[in-house]
Protein backbone atom coordinates (compact mmCIF):
# COMPACT_ATOMS: atom_id res chain seq x y z
CA UNK A 1 0.00 0.00 0.00
CA UNK A 2 1.36 3.03 -1.04
CA UNK A 3 0.88 6.78 0.15
CA UNK A 4 -1.57 7.70 -2.13
CA UNK A 5 -3.17 4.26 -1.89
CA UNK A 6 -6.85 3.77 -0.36
CA UNK A 7 -8.75 1.33 0.23
CA UNK A 8 -12.57 1.55 -0.59
CA UNK A 9 -14.90 1.23 2.60
CA UNK A 10 -17.67 -0.91 0.55
CA UNK A 11 -15.61 -3.23 -1.64
CA UNK A 12 -12.64 -3.38 0.07
CA UNK A 13 -10.64 -2.95 -3.33
CA UNK A 14 -6.86 -0.56 -2.90
CA UNK A 15 -6.38 1.90 -5.46
CA UNK A 16 -5.07 5.31 -6.05
CA UNK A 17 -7.07 8.03 -4.07
CA UNK A 18 -8.12 9.97 -7.21
CA UNK A 19 -10.39 7.04 -8.50
CA UNK A 20 -12.59 6.86 -5.10
CA UNK A 21 -15.18 9.74 -3.69
CA UNK A 22 -13.70 11.16 -0.26
CA UNK A 23 -16.41 11.74 2.16
CA UNK A 24 -14.74 13.79 4.59
CA UNK A 25 -15.41 14.70 8.51
CA UNK A 26 -14.15 18.25 8.92
CA UNK A 27 -13.56 19.81 12.04
CA UNK A 28 -16.70 21.55 13.10
CA UNK A 29 -18.68 18.23 11.91
CA UNK A 30 -19.94 18.99 8.60
CA UNK A 31 -19.34 16.31 6.04
CA UNK A 32 -18.34 16.87 2.71
CA UNK A 33 -16.76 15.52 -0.56
CA UNK A 34 -14.19 15.63 -1.76
CA UNK A 35 -12.90 19.07 -0.21
CA UNK A 36 -11.39 19.68 3.14
CA UNK A 37 -9.43 17.91 6.07
CA UNK A 38 -10.54 15.82 8.49
CA UNK A 39 -11.36 11.87 8.92
CA UNK A 40 -12.06 10.77 5.95
CA UNK A 41 -13.55 7.80 4.41
CA UNK A 42 -13.42 6.60 0.54
CA UNK A 43 -15.68 4.56 -1.75
CA UNK A 44 -15.31 3.89 -5.70
CA UNK A 45 -17.21 6.04 -7.75
CA UNK A 46 -19.93 2.86 -8.79
CA UNK A 47 -23.09 2.82 -8.03
CA UNK A 48 -22.67 -0.53 -6.42
CA UNK A 49 -20.31 0.50 -3.61
CA UNK A 50 -22.50 3.22 -2.90
CA UNK A 51 -25.37 1.20 -2.44
CA UNK A 52 -23.58 -0.50 0.38
CA UNK A 53 -22.43 1.40 1.51
CA UNK A 54 -25.61 3.37 2.30
CA UNK A 55 -26.57 0.10 2.98
CA UNK A 56 -24.59 -1.08 5.90
CA UNK A 57 -24.08 2.71 6.91
CA UNK A 58 -20.40 2.17 6.81
CA UNK A 59 -19.96 5.86 6.01
CA UNK A 60 -21.54 6.29 9.36
CA UNK A 61 -19.27 4.47 10.76
CA UNK A 62 -15.76 4.62 9.44
CA UNK A 63 -16.53 8.48 9.79
CA UNK A 64 -18.41 8.38 13.50
CA UNK A 65 -20.91 10.82 13.05
CA UNK A 66 -23.95 10.62 11.01
CA UNK A 67 -23.71 10.96 7.47
CA UNK A 68 -26.84 12.36 5.67
CA UNK A 69 -29.31 10.63 3.15
CA UNK A 70 -28.34 13.73 1.11
CA UNK A 71 -25.15 13.09 0.58
CA UNK A 72 -25.89 9.44 -1.00
CA UNK A 73 -28.16 11.25 -3.17
CA UNK A 74 -25.52 13.59 -4.60
CA UNK A 75 -23.13 11.00 -4.94
CA UNK A 76 -26.00 8.42 -7.12
CA UNK A 77 -26.68 11.96 -9.04
CA UNK A 78 -23.27 12.87 -10.05
CA UNK A 79 -22.83 9.07 -11.26
CA UNK A 80 -25.32 10.40 -13.82
CA UNK A 81 -23.88 14.22 -14.49
CA UNK A 82 -20.76 16.22 -14.45
CA UNK A 83 -18.56 14.86 -11.01
CA UNK A 84 -17.08 18.89 -11.05
CA UNK A 85 -20.49 19.53 -9.40
CA UNK A 86 -20.07 18.04 -6.40
CA UNK A 87 -16.77 19.38 -5.51
CA UNK A 88 -18.05 22.40 -2.57
CA UNK A 89 -20.91 20.33 -1.59
CA UNK A 90 -21.05 20.39 2.38
CA UNK A 91 -23.50 18.18 4.28
CA UNK A 92 -25.03 19.49 7.82
CA UNK A 93 -25.11 16.99 10.83
CA UNK A 94 -28.67 16.42 10.95
ZN1 LIG B 1 -15.58 -0.21 -3.91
Amino acid sequence: MTINQRCCISCRRLADKSEFWRVVRLHNREISINYGMGRSAYVCQTEKCLLVAEKKDRLSRSLKTAVPKDLYQTLKKTLMTDQSEISASVYKEH
